[in-house]
């Protein structure tokens, strides 16, 4: 795997004569710091995380709008709970329109989810009648999406954001962002009411292959913990670095490895560090690991 290099920075000495001296990107310094101070530290968690749970793979999961609202669906819930609401929107406005496939058969037979996919996996189905779900009285579209909880919450968040997307592209599809520069992309995704940074990551990263990382609670801690990021950087920052830290193509991978690693062994509250590949490395056992 590769580490991105990031551009040239400024030029020593200061700007060019006329030309204003460009603010300094936080995000990309602490990149080329990281860099310098522990070199090769991104490729070393990468190829040892991947050693011990597999290269993930990119499996196509769903429609960008149906990603969309089953990752509103998920905010603050466990995800199992977030597919059980998605399913019930889908069984209370059906539409006729292609079957999309959730499952992804192994060699061996056995059905699994996509990889980095967090709850049990959706039945194949297709998107619900976005329009009707758009329209659909709050008060019924809260009891259909109770199982998944914060309901009163999501509803409106989840009818204004179709809302938007239609007045905005005069439909619901979102295919058109595939073509866009990635951060054009996730700026337009974060201008929908109730759209963050994650949420809109996710959307691009797994529908689009765009290289935007999106920063779980998992990948917030676990990179935290080893030190890819400084140890009071939030989910904002982080989203920032990863895109200096990482080449675009190990962005997917990076993303579903930290987050399998936060889930199986660096857990929030007694991580197993006695068995992680990371440890030599790792901040929060040695604040001056390599
Ligand atoms: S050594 Fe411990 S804290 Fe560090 S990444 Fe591994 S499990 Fe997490």
């Amino acid at each position: 795997m590769t580490i991105a290099h990031p551009g040239p920075g400024l030029r020593a000495g200061g700007a060019a004569r006329g030309h204003p001296r460009k603010p300094p990107d936080p995000a990309r310094a602490w990149a080329r710091s990281l860099d310098r101070r522990r070199p090769g530290l991104v490729a070393f968690v990468l190829a040892e995380l991947a050693a011990l749970y597999g290269t993930p793979r990119r499996d196509t999961r769903l429609d960008p709008v149906s990603e969309l609202v089953l990752t509103i669906l998920s905010q603050n819930t466990a995800d199992v709970n977030s597919e059980r609401a998605f399913q019930a929107v889908r069984d209370a406005y059906p539409a006729d329109g292609p079957i999309a496939v959730h499952r992804v058969v192994a060699p061996d037979g056995t059905e699994a989810p996509p990889e980095g996919w967090g709850g049990r996996g959706l039945d194949a189905g297709s998107a619900p009648d976005w329009a009707a779900v758009e329209h659909a009285p709050l008060d019924e579209l809260i009891e259909v999406i109770r199982p998944g909880g914060l309901a009163p919450q999501k509803a409106p968040r989840i009818q204004g954001a179709l809302r938007h997307v239609r007045e905005t592209t005069g439909g619901y599809d979102l295919g058109f962002l595939a073509g866009m520069e990635p951060r054009a992309a996730r700026d337009w995704l974060t201008e929908v009411p109730g759209i963050g940074k994650k949420t809109a990551s996710i959307v691009l990263l797994f529908c689009f292959g765009l290289p935007l990382m999106p920063v779980d609670t998992h990948v917030e801690r676990v990179s935290r913990r080893i030190g890819l990021v400084p140890p009071k950087a939030g989910p904002d920052e982080q989203h920032e670095i990863y895109r200096h830290l990482l080449a675009p193509g190990d962005v997917h991978a990076a993303h579903v490895l930290l987050i399998q690693h936060g889930r199986r062994t660096c857990h929030a509250r007694r991580p197993a560090c006695d068995r992680c590949p990371i440890a030599p490395r790792c901040r929060f056992l040695d604040s001056k690991a390599p």
